[in-house]
């Protein structure tokens, strides 16, 4: 509330925001969430906010889709739970495979396995890799290689394949099956002189001495966001996925793709592998899969890979994999309710109309003295608080310059997501022109405020 001192609450906040969720205490006074209304959200007190990150990246259609709540209703009356093992299924959840095989056409996929959430997809995608190499009689051909600032979840497989150290620190992770190569931030990393496309085939070769040294035989896959979400909304520079692609293929290496976040709009193409022309064996999903009214996730697979599990000469019993929530009928239900309403008002189109005026809007802001950096694409943005303008030259962490601008959006009504220096924003697609402005306002301010801050 607009009584709380924001420097005092933000510190709290800030000590605990990276990732910690699920433990409910009132300990540190949070935030109560009560309501939703498209792009807003309400807190306990009946205080209205902006939602400029939808949520976690997620709530796509708002937060009141009258469409989704009507499809999850009539689907608890019809049939609120049944599983799908032992070939046992349900309708609503052989139709939402069907729909979404066909939704992605960045090239063809087979088959639709369904999970709860972006951490299991992951999880999902190593046995499903594994089992892959074991039934091609290649048992060795077991590590991952993912890369640093990537999130990929937080259960044990996801948390090693994410390159964020905190999700390591304290869980004896990565597991020693996972490898981490460059993150490919181009503003950051790059050499004096070194063009993007230089900085990718830099990147691409380091990948490529990493594999060798380890030995090809030994990769199975490699896994990556489309645009690195919570590492700070990364966007992949020129070239960068056509040369790793060159190079995982030239050793029979694995594609996944981790479209968690990127899928359904996001970067203003239908998935991310459209954007940046990546041709996946594997895809993982969630978030606005279902707008996230419900909590569902899934994993696409490649003809290849499922004729190879699927076969009748693989002799290496079941893939025994499940969750009792697979392809739960209400999720599934929702799910195909939110691919309806994509396609119908041609969700792309929409986000390519109102991206330009919330990118071009806040990019406005680049000349700020405390910005090193204002990065996005579509309906997704980062912004990251550097001195001189240089990411050698990051602000002391215990100024809190990331925090005390979000607690400013806060005061102002509205909730961006603090990691560190950095801000980052995934609006809702439904968000009209005049909250577009709203949120510039209202970020202009939260600027204004915080280089004042930083003057002092
Ligand atoms: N993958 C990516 C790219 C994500 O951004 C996330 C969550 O933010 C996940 C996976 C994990 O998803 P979940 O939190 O649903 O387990």
């Amino acid at each position: 509330t607009d009584d709380v001192n924001p420097d005092q609450r933000f510190k709290g906040h800030d000590m605990l925001a990276p990732f910690t969720a699920g433990w409910q205490t009132t300990d540190l006074d949070p935030l109560i969430i009560d309501k939703s209304e498209g792009s807003y959200v309400y807190d306990i007190t009946g205080k209205k906010y902006l939602d400029p990150l939808a949520g976690l990246w997620c709530t796509a259609l708002g937060g009141n889709e009258q469409r989704l709540i009507d499809a999850a209703t009539a689907q608890l009356k019809k049939l609120p739970f049944y599983h799908s093992f032992w070939n046992r299924t349900t309708k609503p959840s052989l139709d939402l495979a069907k729909e979404l095989l066909q939704f992605f056409t960045a090239r063809k996929m087979a088959k639709a396995f369904f999970v709860n959430s972006g951490s299991e997809a992951n999880d999902t995608q190593v046995k499903i890799v594994w089992y892959y190499n074991n039934a091609l009689g290649r048992p060795n051909k077991k590590k991952f290689i993912a890369r640093a600032k990537s999130y990929h979840g937080s259960t044990l497989i996801a948390a090693s394949l994410s390159g964020l150290p905190a999700l390591h620190q304290n869980f004896d992770l990565p597991a020693p099956f996972v490898l981490h190569t460059d993150c490919p931030h181009y503003w950051r990393y790059h050499l004096p002189g070194e063009t993007e496309e230089e900085f990718s085939t830099r990147l691409a070769n380091n990948l490529e001495e990493l594999i060798l040294k380890e030995g090809p035989d030994t990769i199975a896959a490699f896994i990556a966001e489309p645009v690195m979400g919570a590492g700070g909304v990364i966007l992949p520079p020129s070239t960068y996925f056509e040369k790793i692609q060159a190079v995982v293929k030239k050793y029979d290496i694995l594609f996944i793709a981790d479209e968690v976040i990127c899928a359904f709009g996001r970067l203003g193409t239908m998935f991310g592998c459209d954007k940046y022309n990546i041709k996946p064996d594997l895809v993982s999903l969630a978030k606005a899969l279902s707008s996230a009214y419900m909590p569902i996730g899934a994993v696409l697979v490649s003809p290849e890979i499922s004729e190879v599990i699927h076969s009748q000469s693989n002799k290496l019993g079941s893939f025994s994999h499940g969750f009792t929530y697979s392809g739960s009928p209400v999720p599934c239900a929702v799910a195909i309710e939110t691919l309806k309403i994509y396609k119908e008002t041609n969700i792309v189109e929409k986000v390519n109309k109102i991206s330009p005026r919330f990118q071009d809007g806040l990019k406005a802001f680049s000349d700020s003295p405390i910005i090193g950096e204002i990065r996005g694409t579509g309906l997704i943005l980062g912004t990251e608080f550097t001195d001189n303008k240089s990411p050698n030259d990051p602000f002391p962490p215990e100024w809190g310059v990331g925090a005390y601008f979000g607690a400013q959006c806060q005061k102002h009504g509205m909730l961006v997501r603090v990691a560190g220096d950095s801000i980052m924003m995934s609006p809702p697609y439904i968000i009209t022109p005049e909250e577009v402005d709203e949120l510039i306002s209202i970020y202009g301010k939260a600027l204004r405020e915080t280089e004042k801050k930083v003057e002092e």
